[in-house]
Parts: C-alpha cells; structure tokens; sequence
C-alpha cells in the first residue's frame, strides 16, 4: 500500500481499530494530521553515560546488556514489579518497572538495551532486597521506570525513545507518546511528501527552514537548536495562514460598492457643539477616521475599541446622524434587548433637535419617535417603515438582520458589543447585508463595530485581521478611580452597612450572582463560569464539588435575603435572562428612573448598561468570573461626579484566583489586565480561540507581536502581488481548507 499524507488512518491495516478510535480522539484522521500532531514538550535523554559514572539524581541515557530479569507479583497489593540488571564495561545497575510485566517478555536475558531516565539512590525495599539480593549494584543507584528500547550493538539504529530528545505528546487514555512515536517512525516517509506551501522568497526573507525539515525536526529533533527553527516555522505558518484569510476578506469587501456620504462639517461641528460635554482625543479621531471611510465608494469595515465607558456610543451617534441626515437608513444592533432599549434612548435625546425618524425594534416591543413624539408600533407597522424608507435610524437585536426585514436604503450598520457576536457571525453579517437593500442595488451598507473587550493590539490584529481599528485609549476627563476591594467573609456585614450609607445617600448599587436560583438548573446556567474565561485545566475546585455549589450565591434567594433581612427600608427587585423581557425592560426602566434602589442580577448587566446614579456594584462568588468580565462589571459604576466602589466578595478563594483578583486591584485599565490575564492564562485559554471561530493554534503564540507583525506584512504582500494567487496553488488551496474549517468550526 502507498501511504500519503492524505491517507485516511483508518486506511492502514497496520493501525488496529482500537487505535485507529483513540487517534481519531486526539483528532488524527490522516497521516497528514499525525504529522500535526505536536509534541508539548521532550524529554531530554541526550546524555549517554557509562553505568560506571553515573551519579545520584541525574538524567541519563545507558546501554548495556541484560543479565538478570525478574517479574513478581505482590498479589495483596495488586501490584507487579519487573527489575532487570543491566550491565556494560564499567559496571552493572538495576531498573525497575510497576505494572508492565510485558517488559520482562520484550527484554529477555541478553538483550541489548537503552534505557533512559533518572538514577535514583536506592531505597532498598523488602522486595527489592530481596529480588537482586547478591548482585553487584551499582552504589546503590537504579533506575525507576526508565523509558527503554532494544538495541543492536553491532548496527547502531536510529533511537526513539532513549538516547535522545524524546518527544512527549498530548496523549488520550490507551494512547501513549511511545506509540505516537513509533507510528511517527514507521511513516515518516509519507511525512516528506507533505509539500512546502510557503514560496521561496518569504522563507527566504523570514530565514525559515523547509516545511518537511520542520516537521522532522518536531518529531525526531536534533537539538534544542532545530527544535526552536522548527517551531518558529511551524507558528510562521499557522498564523500566516489566519492572516492571509484575513486580508482576503478584507479584500474582498473592499471589492463592493458603497454609497459615498460626503463630510457635513457644519452639522457634526454644530451637533458637537450642543453636547454636555468635550469629547475626548480618541472619540474625536475615531470620529474623524469613520467619516473619511464613509466618504469612500467602498464599504467601511471597521472597529471601534474602547474601553467600557469611553464614551463609543456617542462615536456612533456621530455617524448615524451624517448617514441619517444624508438621506439613508442606519441599522444599530446590540446583543440583548436591555441595551437595546437604552441605545434607543440615548439616540433619541441626542437626536431630539433633528427631523429623523427613529425606530426601536426588539423581540417583544416596537417604537417610533419623531422630534420628541414616540408612538407604540406593531412589528408589521415597522417592518413596512423600514422598507419604504421612513424610518432613518432603526435600533435593534440580532433580529433587525433576518430575511424578514428589508431596507429601503441601508448604508450603515452598527454592532455594538461585538465580541458578542463571533467571527461567523461577523461573516454572516457580511454576507446578509450584501442582500439587505432593496433600494441601493449593487451597494452594500459601511460597517461599525464596536467592543469594549480590551484586546492587546496584537490579539486584536490577528482577531480582527480583517477589520481597521479605531481606538478609544483615555476615558472622559473627570472619571474618578472606582475604589475596589476584595471583601472576605467576615466583612460582610461591613459592606452592607456601607452600601446602607450610599443608598440612603440616594446612589444606587447593583449586586451581582453567579447564577440565578438554588436548585438543579443552576448548575446548567450560571453555576458554571464562562467558557471562554475558565478552561479545565483552570477550573476552580469549587465545581468539583456538588455541596458547595449550593452555597453560591443565587439571584432570586439573594434578593429574597436582602429585601426581608438586610435592607427592609429600600427596594429591591432580580433581573435575569429568565424573565419575560418585558419584566427584564420594566426592572431596568425603574431601576434608571431610581423606583428600585438595589438591582440583584446575574451577568446579564455585564454590557453596556448605562446607570450614571449607581455606585456600588457588589460581585458574590468573585473568583467565578474572569477578570475581563469582572472588569465589564465595574465599569456598570463610576460613570457620573460621585465616587464609586467595587466590592468583590469571594468565600475561600484559593491562592491563583485570590492572586487573579488582586490584579483587578492593580490594573489602570481593561488593557492592562488583559495583557495580565493574557500573560497568567495564555490566549487560548483566556479568549477561547474556538469562540472566535479560529482554529487551535498549536506552535504560535498571540503575544509574539514581532513575528505576527511579519507575517501580516509577508501575507499582504503575496496578496497585493497576486491577489487571485493563481501563481500559489498551494496557498489558494490551503486557504479553501482553512475557510471550510471555520465554517464548520
Ligand atoms: P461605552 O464605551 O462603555 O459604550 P458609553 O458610550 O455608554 O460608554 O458612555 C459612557 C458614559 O460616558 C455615558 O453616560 C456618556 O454620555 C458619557 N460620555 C461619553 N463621552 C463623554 C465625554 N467625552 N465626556 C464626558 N462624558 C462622556
Ligand atoms: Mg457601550
């Protein structure tokens, strides 16, 4: 049989079907994939030593011959033990094994062997005694579980599993690296088939080794040397690849047409005048950089980034008004209905001098407002003023970019809080808005989104390759520092005194729960923290336990607790995502006029909510957010002259999520402590690659900001050079792969 790298494992009759299942477990389908499948680390076994000169403690490589073997069963305590001696010139030593009495079967008396691992001194045991009793050994020295392979003297062969850099693998049950190892071995010449997909000149120009050299050097390394070539090659090409689909989008979006909606300096400068405030130096250059976009015949894609409470909506005010006053429609679309409601309103204060209509369309409500004059719709009613054009600015869920909705002249959409929605569905946004216009064939509308999840700039250019950033890096002058402080048990009591102050005060507090009710469900919904902030590996010992779950704090209780037993005086009302969005629209509605003084709620405030009076904002059970998240909380305060506080409260964190915590204390900014959670947790982890529809990046990491600079640079000039890349089939080919991946990702 002719093995290719394509070859399907489950096409190799010398991989049994147990295997071929575990594989296909680690995600090996082809031997291409085996290929791709890296080690995490090696075993360093380089060193060969004669037995005569080894010493206590050291990791060494040893060949000798067998002399002696002995396999016994310790049938009380379940337990098999192999030991073998080994002897070569200088002298002789002892190896053991637990549990793997086909040892003794594979290494019979007089074979040759390579056993690698470290030399332990001997604690004799009664067993052990009593197994080699007599024997010569070697100061007392043996070797404990050594890693081992038969050996010819006479015809030195390659070594795989001592000797060496032995490669160790991410393994599964069943599955070990030795076995990877010896499969790399058998096919590796199907390995040297893989075809190198970079051209000549940018491994020349980057010093990168072959591909082929590469992945031989991953799997059988030479040296730490080649090992670090290899890797730098290998991260070059995972990135590069996300890179080049990156701009390919970008390139293709910039093929469409846009209607060109020219600067009206005279408005903006007179609407910037009536403001309360000045606006800051980024939301005048972010401003200044979107109008010019707007000003081109090419759709504007581009993403406002600031952090929470920079003041982004107003930026986007700024360019629906010039899109609106221009005589086309804008699209502003957040992720839950609250924000919904409260951009509507923001737009409608901002826009009350104006002649525009603007609509509101959520699941469950419908509005229009006009020069002040606001009057209930049906969703028909909407539907029928957003296609024939009436309605200039239509604010609204998800649901304003389905089929049902068609636009007269659509020709600016705003998404805001786009985290939220995901690289696919960025890419189905795209693709819809290219359909969305009845009245503006052959144009698709500019783009606007906006997060407020503080991305390092790196992370953002491979995240948002596609995309031109704006950013919003100072917050409105005059915002105090929220004072945070991380609250244990026993100061609880003092918090609610204090929160007593502020409330009586008239501010307002919000008092976050990690889920929302003390039963079974709650395990499903909020027990568990986020997935892109907490991985396995990460998960905090509280989860592991089902008894202390029940002491996490739960919305509706907490509520209940604080309304008959902690703050009779004041009221009190829950907010989470099972209630009707009406009553969820009512509570927030009383909750800004002040009705209610203290909202209990889970995540759902986590965005955007604009709440000026409020002041504390109380997290229970701290330690099961993440820090960005945590972040996105505080931020809900801090935002009028009064000076806030954020109270973190945790039962009995441990040490790494008391350490976590701590750097909210110390962080100026959401940057700062992205670039912290970045750095504890790595990006994988901390952002969820998967979230972003990226795939798993295995060699690259997100924070080597030199390299990524590179290979945007190498991957913008292949395709500025050819952009059909007819003269790269490889690459063309690679690049079909990879979007098919992240569509089905
Ligand atoms: P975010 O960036 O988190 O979406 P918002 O747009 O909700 O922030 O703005 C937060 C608050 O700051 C709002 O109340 C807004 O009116 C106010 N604001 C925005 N820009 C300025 C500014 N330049 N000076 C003072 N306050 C501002
Ligand atoms: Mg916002």
């Amino acid at each position: 049989m002719i093995l290719s790298p394509l070859t399907p494992i489950s096409n190799i009759p010398r991989i049994s079907l147990a295997y071929q299942k575990r594989l296909i477990k680690l995600g090996v389908k082809t031997l291409r994939d085996l290929f791709y499948h890296f080690p995490h680390r090696y075993d360093d076994f380089s060193q060969i030593k004669s037995i005569g000169e080894l010493k206590e403690n050291e990791v060494v490589t040893i060949q000798g011959k067998v002399t002696k073997i002995k396999n016994v069963h310790i049938w009380k305590r379940k337990m098999n033990i192999t030991e073998i001696y080994v002897e070569d010139e200088t002298g002789g030593i002892k190896a053991t094994w637990f549990n793997q009495p086909y040892i003794a079967n594979s290494l019979p008396e007089g074979t040759w062997v390579s056993l690698s691992g470290k030399v332990n001194p001997t604690k004799p045991t009664k067993v052990g005694a009593k197994l080699l009793s007599g024997t010569n050994i070697n100061k007392g020295l043996y070797l404990s579980n050594p890693s081992y392979e038969k050996i010819n003297k006479d015809e030195p062969l390659a070594l795989r599993h001592t000797g060496c850099l032995v490669p160790v693998y991410p393994e599964t049950t069943g599955l070990s690296s030795r076995y990877l190892r010896y499969l790399m071995q058998l096919f590796s010449p199907a390995l040297d088939q893989i075809p190198d997909w970079l051209p000549e000149e940018i491994k020349a120009s980057q010093h990168l080794i072959d591909l082929n050299q590469a992945l031989n050097q991953i799997h059988f390394p030479a040296s730490d040397k080649t090992i670090n070539q290899a890797k730098r090659r290998l991260a070059f090409d995972e990135l590069f690849i996300i890179q080049l689909y990156a701009l390919w989008q970008k390139i293709k979006w910039q093929k469409e047409k846009a209607v060109k909606i020219p600067f009206d300096e005279k408005l903006i400068k007179e609407f910037v005048h009536n403001l309360p405030f000045k606006l800051t130096d980024g939301q005048r250059q972010s401003a200044w950089e979107i109008f010019q976009d707007l000003n081109q015949g090419q759709p504007m894609n581009r993403l406002l980034e600031g952090d929470v409470g920079s003041g982004k909506t107003i930026v986007a005010a700024l360019a629906a008004l010039q899109v609106a006053s221009g005589g086309f429609q804008v699209a502003f679309m957040a992720p839950t209905e609250v924000l919904a409601i409260q951009h509507f309103k923001s737009v409608l204060s901002l826009f009350k001098k104006y002649d525009l209509s603007i609509g509101l369309m959520t699941n469950s409500e419908g509005q229009i407002s006009r020069k002040g004059k606001s009057s209930k719709q049906t969703k028909k009613q909407l539907l029928d003023k957003i296609k024939g054009g009436q309605l200039k600015v239509v604010i609204g869920t998800h649901s304003l970019i389905q089929k049902t909705v068609s636009f007269n002249n659509l020709a600016l959409v705003i998404v805001d809080e786009q985290h939220r929605f995901g690289v696919q569905q960025r890419a189905a946004l795209q693709k819809s808005t290219i359909n969305l216009c009845d009245g503006l064939p052959s144009s698709v509308p500019h783009l606007l989104s906006m997060t407020a999840t503080p991305i390092p700039r790196t992370l953002a250019l491979t995240l948002y390759g596609d995309l031109d950033l704006s950013l919003l890096k100072e917050l409105p002058r005059g915002r105090q520092q929220i004072i945070t402080k991380i609250v244990g048990a026993k100061d609880r009591l003092a918090a609610y005194e204090f929160i007593r102050q502020q409330a009586k005060q008239g501010r307002q507090v919000f008092v976050i729960c990690p889920r929302i009710e003390i039963n079974e469900d709650a395990k499903k919904e909020n027990a568990l923290p986020r997935k892109q902030v907490w991985s396995k590996n990460n998960s905090s010992p509280f989860f592991e336990n089902a008894n202390v779950l029940d002491e996490i704090k739960a919305v509706k209780q907490e509520a209940e607790k604080l309304t008959n037993k902690i703050f009779p005086e004041f009221k009190i009302a829950a907010l989470h995502s099972k209630l009707k969005p009406i009553e969820k629209n009512k509570t927030m509605a009383d909750f800004k006029s002040g009705k209610i003084n203290i909202l209990v709620s889970t995540s759902v405030v986590e965005v955007g909510v604009d709440i000026p009076n409020a002041t504390v904002m109380m997290i229970e059970g701290a330690e099961r957010f993440g820090l960005a998240q945590i972040h996105q909380f505080r931020g809900r305060v801090g935002r009028s002259e009064h000076q806030s506080y954020c109270f973190l409260l945790t039962t009995s964190p441990g040490q790494e999520s008391n350490q976590r915590l701590r750097a909210i204390l110390k962080a100026k900014n959401g940057f700062e402590l992205a670039e912290h959670d970045l750095r504890l947790r790595g990006p994988g982890q901390f952002y969820g690659s998967k979230q972003w529809g990226l795939p798993d990046l295995s060699m690259a990491s997100l924070t080597d900001v030199e390299l990524i600079k590179q290979v945007r640079s190498e991957a913008s000039n292949i395709l500025q050079k050819d952009p059909t890349l007819k003269d790269y089939p490889l690459i063309k080919e690679n690049l079909r792969q990879f979007k098919e991946k992240i569509h089905f990702e």
